[in-house]
């Protein structure tokens, strides 16, 4: 057992999400990749035929964000794999939003447990479980086989067993969160010092606005809108009035 795995957490009480992490990673059936930022990886292969395409999620790095698309193949009967298709790394020609068609294996698994999606699950969980806090996952951008709920399940086990902290224990110097929780914008870290942190975006539901603290800015790649406290509130106030019936 390494202790320079970021994939381990301190102890504790465990859900049967990282309970599988844990025992995989220890019989040595699991291989995660924890490279940090797909971004900047253009050593995609084309994905293979017979993948299951499970779901794509947005992600935070930084102040960049993106698109990850996972998909499940089982190569043997007793292996699965975990493909991701990071948007970046589709050919700059195919100008997608479309799905990108190439991508890497960032989960391999013994097993032959004819569950797939059930393994899809907890192997998208060991992913980002490796990836926090460096990366911050967000909200579901497209169902396939795993849908909205599945996503939320795996983010609710990531934010409880991976040190997603309650935002008054992060340094907040610009009174940041403490504005954007006075908004109603529920904003949540995550890390050792809460150093990363996301609120909801006041221009509706359904996605974040990532908040860097430290800095006291905020931006929203969705809404391409960004700033301070003072813009975070004008923010709120606009979207409000529009909201408002005429
Ligand atoms: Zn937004």
């Amino acid at each position: 057992m390494s202790e320079s795995n970021d994939v381990r957490p301190a102890s504790g009480p465990v859900n049967a999400y990282e309970q599988f992490l844990r025992q995989e990673l220890d019989e040595g059936r699991l291989v995660i990749s924890t490279f940090k930022s797909p971004s900047v990886r253009a050593s995609g292969k084309p994905l293979p035929e017979h993948a299951i395409s499970l779901l794509t999620i947005r992600w935070w790095v930084e102040m960049f964000d993106g698109h990850a698309a996972y998909h499940l193949l089982r190569p043997a009967r007793d292996t699965v794999e975990l493909w991701e298709a990071s948007a970046f790394y589709a050919p700059k020609s195919s100008g997608s939003p479309a799905p990108p068609a190439v991508g890497k294996v960032v989960a391999r698994l013994q097993s032959n447990n004819p569950d797939d999606l059930l393994i899809a699950k907890r192997l998208i969980y060991a992913v980002w479980a490796a990836r926090i806090p460096y990366q911050v996952p967000g909200e579901l951008n497209a169902e396939g086989a795993l849908g909205q709920s599945d996503w939320e399940e795996i983010d609710e086990h990531l934010l409880r067993e991976r040190g997603r902290v309650d935002w008054r224990n992060a340094a907040d110097p610009h009174d940041l969160l403490k504005t954007s929780d006075e908004l109603g914008l529920f904003p949540q870290c995550s890390g050792e010092k809460a150093r990363r942190c996301r609120a909801n975006c006041p221009m509706g539901r359904g996605h974040f606005i990532f908040i860097d603290p430290a800095r006291g800015l905020w931006c929203c790649g969705y809404c391409k809108i960004n700033g301070n406290s003072d813009d975070l509130r004008a923010a709120v106030s606009a979207a409000r009035q529009a909201r408002r019936p005429s």
